[in-house]
Order: C-alpha cells, then structure tokens, then sequence
C-alpha cells in the first residue's frame, strides 16, 4: 500500500512507476474542505493586518507561517509583546524547545505558534481555527498542506494568506541561484503555479481544486473573490498619474517613494531630489499609500511597468505604457481592496445560535479536567461538541447522551460535572432575569 497525502497528478504516476505497482487500486479522495475559508490579503503592513485579523479570532488556536526564522522570532515577539499566547517554532531551536511549543500548542497553553515550514508535521490538532500565511509559500502543496491543519474538526475554519508580489520575486531570486536541472525546473513550474493562485481573479477553491486534477465549474461561495468579487473600473486616468510619475523621477526609484511623490509627501528625501517640484507632486493625494500601492502592482502585473532588479527594484516603463500615457488607450484595473474582505454571507452561514456564555464556561471546564487528567482538551470533548451542548442545553444525562461527541464511556466519566456547570448556568440566568 502507498499512501500521500498532498500530491498533484504526476507525482501520484510518478509513485506508482517507481514502486512498481502494475495496474494498482487507487483510492483518491477529495481534496476539498468546505468548512475552509480562504483569503488573500494585499499585504501593506501586515504585523497591523495581523494583528486587525486575530481581533476577529478571539482567542481561538490559530497557526502563523513565516519564510524566514528571523521573521518567526520578530512577529512572535510582537504577538507576545501585545499580550497574546505565542510561542516561536523553527528549525534551528533545541529538541526540548520544540517539543514544549508542540505540547503546550496541543493543550491551549499556547495560543498562536507562529513557525516556518518545520511546524506541523505530525500536528493532528482538531481546534485550529485558522492558519495565516504571513508570506506567501513556496508551492501549492505546502500551502494546501499547511492551510488543511484548520479546522480538522470540520466547523469553520480561515486560511489567510497576506500577499505582496515582491515576496514572489525574492522566492525565483532565491531560486535563480540554485543549479540548473530538472528539480529546478520543477520548482521554478510549482512557484509559477503559486503566483498564479495569488493572482487569481476566480474563485480561490476552484483554483486549487484544478490544481490537483479535480474539476469544478461552480465558486465555493466561501473565499474571498466569492464573497468579494474584484470590481474593474476606467483606471486611464489614475495610471496615467502613476506612470507620468515613474516618467518625472527619471524611473530611477522604488514603488514606495513614487508613490510618496505622487501624494505630495513632504520628506528630506523628496527635497533633496527636488522632486516637490516637478509636475506630477501630489498629483494623487486623494488616496491613500495602499491604494496607489495596489494600483501600482496591478501596472506591474500587466506589463506597463517592470521593477528593475538589478538596481534594487526601480521601475521602469515598458513600451505598453507609451499608448496609455499618450490617452490613445483606455485602461481598466481592479478597485484596490484594502482591509479585510467582507465575510457577511459566510458567517451567517457559520454562525449558529448557542450560548456563547456557556460555551467559555464548558471550555474553561473542559481546560481544568485536560490539565488534571494531562491530556488536551478537545480529548475530553471537541469543540463541536461543546457547542452542541451549548446549544442543546441538555439537563439530564439522557439529553447529554444525545449531544454529537458524548459516547456511553465519556457520559460516565465526564457526563456529571458538565451537567452541573449547565445546571448552574441555567440557574444564574434564570435569578439574574427574575431580579433583573
Ligand atoms: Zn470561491
């Protein structure tokens, strides 16, 4: 028997070939997970849209993966610096470090493990409630593989992913420099690949799902070009700005100071350069710095503008941008999406109606009898349980047994201290509605 988890259609030829399997069984399941949210979010200063997105988590078991381990560290700290339950996990700490992250992960003594790849191998933890891609992987598999550690439970689940293009380019730099051959010819096919996915303007599931051979022609519903589809609209007159600018800094400087420029920033640099007194200063101050940001990439990505990498990433125009400026062309581009996608439509769907109050009760029983017993707590109970219970309110062992998750052995074993904790709940709400 040959078992994978995560592989595309000729890895999958590739192992029946080199085991030597003649005319196997294969058992394919799906590689969809509907309880999965994803999202791309343009990256700008991601530590704040971090930060903005676990507001929304509160609380709940969520991974971070970053590139670097220095990377790791920094964000970790700031996490823990903001009071938040993180802990660091990468490759180059000891064995017992690693092993602590590991457990205390596992028993919600840790909240958030931020981590490089090295995390999570081995992890089979049914609460993850989400997984952050603070930079964009490497390949389609280990995104797949790492955003598929949320929400094993099946309830609902984020994977969010903060992309900026330039990200994508250190990756085929890094790769430019490895010998040539066919594994880097593979490589090299898989990051394409990737930043075709974040590029994407159709739905992301289908985008992944293609990806590894299973067809669909219907959107999830559940990802952020679904629920936020991306709006085009006559952008002639914003790119001419934006390219006139590159055009008047003698396309000798990066996108964040053209950018500054064209907002009419008043900074040392700018004066030295005396760039506060050419024509397209300030040309563009109604929008913010991620807008132009954003409209910028969209140049990049449809080839007006190249970043030139040899001389540390300045743009420079292509022949395509001569039509635009001269206005003999129109041009449409996506509205800049800034801050987080609308999630109205999905969350209903996600929400269901229990006790929230009596839902961090049960938990924080459940944590206590985890501790004592030195186990993790969804051992005990998972939390689709405790929510069923929260919302069923059962009062009697019998209703207790006919909560999802609550077997013969656990109603013995745990069945009296839950019912207590509701019975006192009840009691509580009941007095406090009677006395107002
Ligand atoms: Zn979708």
């Amino acid at each position: 028997m040959a078992l994978t988890a995560t592989a595309d259609d000729t890895t999958r030829q590739d192992i029946c070939q080199r085991l030597a399997l003649a005319d196997p069984h294969v058992y394919l399941g799906s590689f969809d997970r509907p309880n999965i949210r994803y999202t791309l979010i343009e990256k700008h200063k991601p530590l704040a849209q971090l930060t903005q997105f676990l507001a929304t988590q509160s609380g709940q078991s969520g991974i971070v993966y970053c590139n670097s381990r220095k990377r790791v560290e920094q964000v970790a700290e700031k996490l823990i610096d903001g009071n938040i339950r993180a802990a660091a996990y990468h490759a180059g700490m000891t064995n017992e470090q690693r092993a602590w992250v590991q457990e205390a992960f596992q028993r919600d003594d840790v909240q958030i493990v931020v981590a490089t790849v090295a995390f999570g191998m081995g992890i089979n933890k049914p609460n993850v409630r989400f997984v952050v891609h603070y930079d964009i992987p490497r390949n389609i598999e280990s995104y797949y593989q790492e955003t598929g550690r949320a929400g094993r439970d099946g309830l609902p689940a984020e994977a969010v992913m903060f992309y900026d293009p330039s990200d994508l380019g250190w990756l085929h730099r890094c790769l430019e420099e490895k010998p040539d051959g066919p594994q880097k010819q593979v490589e090299s096919h898989k990051l394409n690949a990737m930043g075709a996915f974040a590029e994407a303007l159709t739905c992301r599931r289908l985008v992944l799902l293609n990806y590894f051979g299973e067809y669909r022609n219907q959107p999830c519903g559940n990802c952020d070009v679904c629920l936020d589809p991306p709006t085009l609209f006559d952008a002639t007159e914003q790119a001419q700005k934006a390219l006139s600018c590159v055009y008047r800094v003698n396309q000798s400087f990066g996108v964040g100071y053209t950018v500054e420029v064209l907002r009419g920033m008043q900074n040392q640099r700018i004066k030295e350069h005396g760039h506060d007194k050419i024509s397209t200063y300030g040309l563009g101050k109604e929008f913010s710095h991620e807008y132009w940001v954003s409209i910028f990439r969209q140049l990049i990505h449809r080839g007006y503008l190249v970043q030139n990498i040899a001389r540390s990433s300045v743009l420079q125009l292509t022949e395509e941008a001569r039509p635009v400026l001269r206005g003999e062309v129109a041009l449409e581009l996506a509205v800049p999406r800034l801050g987080l996608a609308p999630r109205t439509k999905a969350d209903k769907l996600g929400k269901r109606n229990y006790d929230k109050k009596l839902f961090a009760k049960l938990r924080k029983l459940r944590k206590a009898i985890a501790d004592e017993e030195d186990i993790p707590p969804y051992v005990v109970f998972n939390d689709a349980t405790l929510i069923e219970m929260a919302e069923m309110i059962p009062t009697s062992q019998g209703e207790m047994l006919a909560v999802n998750g609550v077997g013969q052995r656990k109603l013995e074993k745990y069945g009296d201290v839950f019912l207590d904790v509701i019975e006192d709940h009840i009691t509580l709400n009941h007095s406090e509605s009677h006395y107002g």
